[in-house]
């Protein structure tokens, strides 16, 4: 049977913008050994800036930049949200012949006839596109135009600002924190230097986030891991975990079912408020 003081541990939780699916999650959380992250929308804002833009002698920029305008009007990452913002105008989305979104890399379209690939670095070189790397700090975005390189955008995101804070307390909790990301070495490494976390994994396409948890399972056997993920290309792993929990103010309807725990707002710190609430229940329990 379901101690009563587990349901009263949901309810405080329910009151603080925390929606716990069931007693055995909040009976989880008390003994958990590793907390492992998302970056995009979990750790940072997830609200992207265009930052910097350079565009190839080659090409005009005007030209690129209202092809890229119409590609990323039909994808739903925060990056596509950025770049439009920043564009400023209206893009005539009938121009398109053909869009695909591949998680992880970024999209590839067809615009009258001209094919059009905007991304990671992971996504030149599956094309085989010659281009100029940058080390600048930012998520870096690359476009090419008919498989020539035409320049990049650099976008930057801002940690969320009680994710310090968050890290700092679970450390004091005794739990060891872990970043897993698809976007490049350069920012994750910054992140992890700037909260102090543990270790970070980078560029990890969607499956290979589901992978990294399967080894951090096999490294720590009999440990008690949880995955914080916005649900944007991690609902897998949120799945996955002990516990799974999910940011909802902007979490998709596919990862709210996959988590055993939805976070109402941004705040990232609520996770020490859950786990704090998940202790203070068991002890009235006991
Ligand atoms: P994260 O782990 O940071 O949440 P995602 O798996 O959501 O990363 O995305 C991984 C990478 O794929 C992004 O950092 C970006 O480089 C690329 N990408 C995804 N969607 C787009 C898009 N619409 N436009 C350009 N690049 C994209
Ligand atoms: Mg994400």
């Amino acid at each position: 049977s379901i101690p009563l003081g587990f349901f009263g541990g949901i309810g405080a939780a329910s009151a603080n913008g925390i929606l716990i699916k069931g007693s055995n999650y909040l009976e989880a959380l008390t003994d958990i050994d590793i907390a492992v992250f998302d970056k995009t929308g979990t750790l940072t804002e997830g609200v992207f800036e265009v930052c910097d833009v350079k565009i190839d002698d080659c090409f005009d920029k005007d030209f690129v930049l209202d092809y890229v305008a119409v590609a990323e009007s039909y994808s739903n990452h925060p990056i596509a949200t950025s770049i439009l913002k920043y564009y400023g105008k209206k893009t005539d989305t009938s121009l398109i012949d053909n869009f695909e979104e591949i998680p992880g890399y970024g999209i590839k379209a067809s615009i009258q006839g001209n094919k059009i690939l905007i991304g990671n670095e992971k996504l030149m070189k599956e094309n085989n596109i010659c281009f100029e790397s940058t080390t600048k700090i930012g998520t870096v975005v690359y476009i090419a135009i008919n498989d020539i390189y035409a320049g990049y955008i650099i976008i930057s995101d801002k940690l969320k600002e009680d994710s310090k804070k968050t890290i700092d307390n679970l450390k004091l909790l005794g739990i060891k924190n872990i970043m897993l990301t698809g976007d490049n070495e350069n920012i994750a490494k910054y992140i992890c230097d700037t909260l102090e976390l543990d270790k970070f994994y980078a560029n990890l396409l969607p499956h290979e986030k589901v992978e990294k948890l399967e080894q951090l399972y096999s490294k720590n056997l009999n440990k008690k891991i949880l995955f914080v993920g916005d649900g944007i290309n991690d609902a897998p792993v949120i799945a996955r975990a002990d516990v799974g929990i999910c940011m909802g103010a902007l979490g998709s309807d596919s990862a709210i079912e996959a988590s055993d725990i939805v976070i109402m707002t941004n705040s990232l710190y609520k996770l020490v408020e859950a786990i704090k609430i998940s202790k203070f229940t068991k002890k009235i329990v006991i």
